[in-house]
């Protein structure tokens, strides 16, 4: 059977475009696009932000329930001592009873100060909280939108290796196991290369010259290996040309 060995080999030929086809898809399919990661750190970001202003927001309630007891005993006291007042019956009592007056309406108004200025504090997490809420639900979306549309690109990237991991095995049980070893053991060595096409007179992985001579002979015995003299790569000579020559 003429050409033979040279069916096997440009069967290896395509076995190892199949193999490295799969190594870029597998390689494609485990890499995340850089646009979902910017996405993904900046969700992050913005969800620390608000786990932060809404323990703010927690923070400045609870201090503001504690002020507003307070305003009221520094009042339900006022009045305590307004109507104390009106029953002393010496100076000492009564010079008393209005320092403690003075106290109490001193601490009520400096209270109701502290609750404008919480007040105001708390509005102001409440509309942070509404921001991050809005830009965090937007972020999400695109996020859901680009993680889609990954998982499509993705979908093509699996059926096309699947595709090949069926050509590959169809392949391998098509080129005897003494050639696959062989090449595998120089694929082993040279990057997953095992062999290479001679285009222009030059070697394909390598890109050195083959002696023209060399050509000659591969071309006139075809049922034997040849590699190439420099990185020792099985040479191939890809049958496109055949009638054209
Ligand atoms: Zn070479």
């Amino acid at each position: 059977m003429e050409g033979t060995l040279r069916t096997i080999l440009s069967k290896l030929w395509d076995y190892q475009a199949a193999i490295l086809e799969i190594a870029r898809l597998n390689k494609a399919l485990k890499t995340y696009p850089e646009s979902i990661r910017t996405l993904e750190t900046e969700i992050k970001t913005i969800e620390k932000k608000l786990t932060k202003t809404k323990t703010e927001l927690d923070e400045n309630k609870d201090t503001q329930k504690k002020r507003e007891e307070y305003l009221e005993m520094c009042k339900t006291n006022l009045e305590k001592y307004e109507s104390d007042l009106m029953e002393v019956t010496n100076q000492k009592d009564y010079s008393a009873v209005l320092n403690e007056i003075d106290y109490a309406k001193k601490e009520i108004h400096n209270t109701e100060e502290e609750l404008i200025k919480l007040f105001e504090e708390i509005e102001k997490n409440e509309k942070l909280i509404d921001e991050f809420t809005q830009v965090l639900s937007t972020k999400k979306e695109e996020l859901d939108k680009a993680l889609e549309d990954f998982k499509a690109t993705n979908q093509e990237q699996i059926k096309r290796r699947d595709e090949l991991l069926e050509v590959k095995k169809k392949l391998e049980s098509e080129i005897p196991l003494k050639y696959l070893k062989v090449f595998y053991n120089i694929a082993k060595k040279r990057n997953g290369i095992g062999v290479a096409t001679i285009e222009n007179e030059t070697c394909s992985a390598c890109h050195m010259k083959i002696r023209p001579q060399k050509i000659n002979e591969i071309k006139k015995h075809p049922d034997s290996l040849y590699y190439c003299e420099n990185c020792q790569r099985i040479l191939v000579l890809i049958p496109e040309d055949d009638n054209s020559e």
